[in-house]
């Protein structure tokens, strides 16, 4: 008998040891102008999660477009700051995803969102000299990389730690991190635009960045007209380009990052013809008429859509 209840109490303690190792840490942050979300599985989740949000802050004070006090401000200043070699090699990334794209991303328009207002709190239609003057400028703003680099360097120092497995929802941004424990596959909402319920869920394995960018995500309206707050730098005004969002999976976070905004401002039919040469990423995009097209590599359900096939 007595054994009988050491075996229960030895259950006992070993189902509560599991329920705790599958429980995460979770944190919420306020960085990058976002609300972020962070959960970390495993033994060194506490932590771990300290240190993820000592980068995400240290990356925001660096790169902060608004910070005049940001190593980005001073260089947007005409200052040459002394760069270490990993903030080189970020802008030298960048300025290559933008090449790579023809300029869709353009990490230069730092003017032209000032313009248009939306780095306060009232974003207003610029007038077209105005929207030519800021053209006319190039000052770095790194809002549409930003994000996916840093869920990638979460990622990147989660692997130094004892963890198991982590999800970090940045924003509009999603970086997984590491297996779930009975293999099924990480599962992301792809967002209404309109709200309410999502449209699909997009399935995900291991470590991966799924970054959205949407014309709901910032926003104004004048007269019944929305203004949204992804720039085409051929025109100055919002992306007209028939999409209402963009979502990149991709095994490395700048690239998701970058190449959501710079497909939103492509269009449809561009950034299909984009992806066929490319064989580093996957797209879900819905249009404007509520319809959803996803690449054949990515795993979509609780939708119907339309496969875009090399
Ligand atoms: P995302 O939400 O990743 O698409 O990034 C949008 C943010 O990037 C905006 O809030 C601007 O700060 C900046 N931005 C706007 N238009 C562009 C563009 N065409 N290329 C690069 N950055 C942009
Ligand atoms: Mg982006």
């Amino acid at each position: 008998m007595k054994r009988f209840f050491s075996l229960i109490f030895l259950i006992g303690v070993l189902l509560c040891g599991c329920a705790k190792a599958s429980e995460p840490v979770r944190q919420t942050v306020f960085c990058m102008d976002t609300v972020m979300d962070l959960q970390v599985w495993g033994k060194d989740a506490e932590a771990a999660i300290q240190q993820l949000t000592n980068k995400l802050n240290t990356l925001e004070h660096s790169w902060s477009a608004t910070n005049p006090d940001s190593l980005l401000s001073r260089i947007n200043r005409g200052e040459a700051p002394e760069l270490t070699q990993e903030q080189a090699q970020l802008l030298a990334r960048i300025e290559a995803l933008s090449q790579r794209t023809d300029g869709a991303f353009d990490p230069h328009l730092r003017a032209l969102s000032e313009a248009w207002g939306f780095y306060g709190e009232e974003p207003s239609v610029p007038s077209p000299e105005e929207i030519t003057a800021a053209l006319a400028q190039s000052q770095w703003d790194l809002g549409a990389a930003l994000k996916g680099y840093a869920g990638q360097e979460c990622a990147d120092l989660l692997a130094e730690w004892n963890v198991d497995r982590a999800m970090l929802v940045l924003g509009g941004n999603v970086q997984t991190y590491g297996e779930k424990p009975d293999g099924s596959p990480w599962q992301i909402g792809i967002q209404n635009p309109d709200g309410g319920d999502n449209l699909g869920i997009l399935c995900v394995t291991g470590t991966a960045s799924v970054v959205t960018s949407g014309d709901y995500q910032r926003y104004f309206e004048v007269d019944g007209l929305r203004y949204h707050h992804i720039l085409d730098s051929k025109t100055g005004y919002p992306a007209d380009s028939g999409l209402r969002s963009v979502t990149i999976v991709c095994r490395d976070g700048l690239t998701a990052d970058c190449l959501s905004t710079a497909l939103f401002v492509m269009g449809l039919e561009k950034a299909a013809e984009f992806w066929k040469e490319s064989d580093d990423f996957e797209a879900v995009f819905v249009t404007t008429g509520g319809a959803i097209y996803a690449t054949e590599g990515a795993v979509l359900s609780g939708c119907s859509y339309e496969v875009i096939a090399r």
